[in-house]
């Protein structure tokens, strides 16, 4: 965590590094500060598309979780150094052409497009982070959001680059503006990438659905199957974000983790839980629905690891991950020894029991029925402290995947138990 906060503060602070080393002269302090709070404010908004967890490399590389925590500060430090940007800005103002001044050190512009953006886009990072935070709580499609922020944010970038380049003392530098406009291509480019290109390939290898089944009141179990052999090449515990009946270019598409095996053929099966707009119409979905798969995305795979054992914490439908990895465990033969702890609210929601109980899982719950004489509650301290060992704690992998209460809890039980991140693995069904 430490170390992708380092990189992001690197990358955020490289164009103030680099505006301040192409020149000489340097303007009164407080002008200075103002321009550093745009430079920030500026490459805050180009590193928030590249973390915004749909960039491939980057949601292999890191933890998703982290990826969005940051994706959520980095907007907030755009939030406030734009914010504070211009209220620094005091000095001579001039409109129009400078030739008297080429490097803008001597004067403010006043042109009234150079302000425009800049105002336009001051006005709207605030409504646009604000929006973020609070779009869970109003009353709209995830789907019609998730057009809003993209659209919104390249609108922002726009805006931005133009201010930055007929506005700004350091970008009167060629260096600076290029840099600029390549950071705004990298940005549009992902949205690009994620939109369209991507799409593109979607359409290309069409999937269908091959085996739509229940396999617990509110549990699903949907298989889909490439139509022209392209194999999917993925490893156990990834996610890919899926659509079913509707285009390739479809904004909705929805994560899942994918709950197969590789090593169990070129299909993928995925546990999906009711919830919403979409997941809570999976019984109207037929065999032979197409389908297009988008990833694999995710690091929770437990491959080239070396520890001994492995053990998984799954709450509820954070079983899925867990179930790819099983599976692929047990068809690989691998000699790792495994631990399940497996928390649901009642005792009909633990999904494939009979495959796992061989495992002889910790099955916990929450609210269980008179029969139940299994652990009852939650995955709490007092239930790690009683079910993990010294041994476990020193030396095993750790996997979880559950709501974040849960996850919270477990981590930070792990965390006083001196078992490092790198043992960790970690994933909230949430992208926020
Ligand atoms: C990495 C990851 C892996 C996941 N794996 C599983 C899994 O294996 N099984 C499972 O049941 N659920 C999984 N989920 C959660 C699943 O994606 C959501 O429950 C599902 O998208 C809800 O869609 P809906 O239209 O039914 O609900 P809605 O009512 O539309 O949305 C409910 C909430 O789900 C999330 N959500 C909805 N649509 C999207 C979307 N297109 N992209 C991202 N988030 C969205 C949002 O937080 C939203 O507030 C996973 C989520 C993530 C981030």
């Amino acid at each position: 965590m430490i170390q992708l906060y380092s990189i992001l503060a690197a990358c955020i602070l490289a164009p103030l590094v680099a505006s301040w080393l192409s020149v000489d002269i340097y303007r009164a302090f407080s002008i200075e500060v103002g321009s550093a709070l745009g430079i920030i404010g500026f490459s805050t908004i180009l590193i928030a598309f590249l973390i915004s967890g749909r960039t491939r490399w980057i949601s292999n590389l890191i933890n998703i979780d982290q990826a969005m925590r940051a994706h959520r500060i980095v907007g907030i430090i755009a939030l406030g150094t734009v914010f504070l940007h211009p209220f620094f800005f005091t000095g001579s103002l001039s409109g129009g052409d400078r030739p008297w001044d080429p490097t803008r050190v001597l004067t403010i512009t006043t042109d009234f497009e150079a302000m425009a953006s800049g105002v336009i886009a001051f006005l709207l990072v605030p409504s646009f982070v604000l929006l973020a935070i609070w779009h869970s709580k109003l009353e709209y499609r995830y789907e019609t959001w998730r057009w809003i922020h993209a659209i919104g944010g390249c609108v922002l970038v726009g805006l931005v680059l133009h201010h930055t380049l007929t506005a700004g003392r350091y970008s009167s530098q060629e260096v600076i503006a290029l840099l600029w406009v390549a950071g705004s291509i990298v940005a549009f480019a992902s949205i690009i990438d994620s939109r369209f290109i991507r799409g593109l390939s979607k359409q290309q290898n069409p999937w269908s659905v091959t085996k739509i089944e229940q396999v617990t009141p509110k549990q699903w179990s949907l298989t889909v199957s490439p139509s022209n052999n392209q194999k999917l090449k993925y490893q156990a515990g990834q996610f890919a974000w899926l659509t079913i009946e509707k285009g390739p270019y479809s904004m909705e598409e929805h994560p899942f983790s994918i709950s197969s095996a590789p090593a169990d053929g070129e299909h993928l099966t995925f546990l999906i839980k009711e919830l919403g707009d979409f997941t809570n119409n999976l019984s109207r979905i037929q065999v032979g629905a197409r389908a297009y798969v988008n990833g694999p995305y995710g690091h929770l795979t437990v491959n080239n690891r070396n520890e001994p054992g492995i053990v998984m914490i799954a709450g509820g439908v954070g079983i899925a991950p867990m179930l790819g990895i099983i599976r692929e465990l047990q068809l690989t033969n691998d000699p790792r020894q495994m631990q399940l702890i497996y928390g649901n609210r009642d005792d009909s929601q633990i999904a494939f029991k009979d495959e796992l109980d061989p495992l002889d899982p910790l099955y916990v719950i929450a609210e269980p029925t008179a029969q139940w004489n299994g652990a009852r509650g939650v995955i709490d301290t007092e239930l790690l402290q009683k079910n993990l060992s010294q041994e476990q704690l020193h030396n095993w992998l750790f996997v979880l995947c559950g709501p974040p209460a849960m996850l919270e809890g477990v981590e930070d039980y792990l965390r006083r138990h001196s078992v490092p991140e790198s043992r960790m693995l970690s994933e909230r069904f949430n992208f926020g």
